[in-house]
């Protein structure tokens, strides 16, 4: 019989998509009931409201702390959603202001398809965006990678992999400097970089990147809820990720990328939208994974610590604690299901 209980300090989520609106709401509340003191907010909102400006990003911030409740601590992380037009002076300023501390990029072909979701209006020339990669190396800003090839001649499941060699690898020779968050690693490749490429190199690692391979997504016929971007890889990926994740790599922290959809364009066949909600268990789910690699000791960091400097954060004096036990994943929430809705957790966060 192994720890039946575990206490680390309140945990932060690098890579939360909240959305706006009605599904912001909704989706809000789970997030805060994670104990989760602040998360990194994802600014892809539909264009042409993606958050590229220092005062959509105020205003989008401004709706997401209307709807705390009074007295929460929770803190938005806002990101700059970098365009071909976006200028380096205004990274720089938004920066120094405060109003965001990262930039995201995303990629897109040059008719503004082929990336992420909403990414017509992300970065079409890469190296075109040189100069504000060297005005972030410069002020410490760090930039957040969806780091996938939009080419429709690379395959599904080589497209980390391609952009790692095409993109990645010249960007960090180019700006040794800068601090470059891999966001969402899924391929074993992409992950021996971050380790092999020192100081300046982090990445992000979801709950269902961990837990889950392709198969997933063709489990009892195509399951759209088990679709996101990048799309899960081969098992031998997933295995080898998840040893450098439970291993405690101090470079490698939480971010769930929990991403909502409404059923409806999950479930629409042709055209499904890409994304997976984990944010009503995300604590119980990584601490699933760290206990079943019997790495329970390295999940505080991994939730809690790591990277949370890059961020401008203090890891909280704060502390959340997980018991062994039985929690039943909620089906849904609103329209939107939940990763493994239904299914039963050994790990519950305690005041759930
Ligand atoms: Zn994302």
């Amino acid at each position: 019989m192994g720890t039946d209980s575990i206490t680390i300090p309140r945990w932060f989520d690098r890579h939360l998509h909240l959305r706006d609106g009605d599904m912001l709401r909704t989706v809000l509340p789970h997030t805060l009931a994670s104990q989760a003191t602040a998360a990194v907010i994802m600014g892809n909102l539909p264009p042409p409201n993606e958050i590229s400006t220092i005062v959509k990003a105020i205003a989008y911030r401004d709706r997401i702390i209307s709807m705390l409740p009074p007295g929460s601590d929770f803190t938005p992380i806002m990101t700059c959603y970098l365009t071909d037009e976006t200028a380096p002076e205004d990274v720089v300023s938004g920066y120094k202001e405060g109003v965001w501390r990262a930039v995201k990029l995303y990629l897109a072909r040059k008719d503004g398809s082929g990336g992420t979701s909403h990414s017509s209006r992300a970065v079409k020339d890469i190296r075109g965006r040189y100069p504000v990669f060297a005005a972030m190396e410069k002020e410490g800003i760090p930039l957040l990678g969806h780091f996938e090839s939009v080419d429709p001649e690379i395959d599904e499941f080589d497209r980390e992999m391609i952009c790692l060699y095409l993109n990645v690898i010249p960007l960090h020779e180019a700006f040794p400097g800068l601090k470059i968050v891999f966001e969402h690693i899924t391929d074993n490749r992409s992950a021996e970089f971050v380790v092999s490429a020192g100081d300046n190199v982090f990445a992000t690692v979801t709950a269902h990147h961990l837990m889950i391979n392709r198969n997933a997504m063709f489990d009892g016929g195509m399951n759209p809820f088990k679709y996101c971007k990048p799309v899960p890889k081969r098992d031998d990926h997933r295995r080898k990720v998840r040893a450098i994740v439970t291993a405690g790599h101090p470079r490698f922290g939480a971010g769930t990328d929990s991403a909502p959809w409404d059923e409806a364009a999950k479930a629409r066949g042709f055209g499904c939208s890409a994304g997976i909600f984990t944010a009503p268990a995300a604590p119980e789910l990584y601490a699933t994974v760290f206990d079943e690699d019997g790495a329970l000791d390295k999940l505080g960091a991994f939730m809690s610590v790591n990277l949370a400097e890059i961020y401008g954060l203090e890891p909280s004096k704060e502390t959340m604690t997980l018991v062994r036990g039985s929690f039943t994943i909620p089906e849904r929430v609103g329209t939107v299901r939940v990763f493994k809705g239904g299914e039963i957790l050994p790990w519950k966060l305690v005041g759930r």
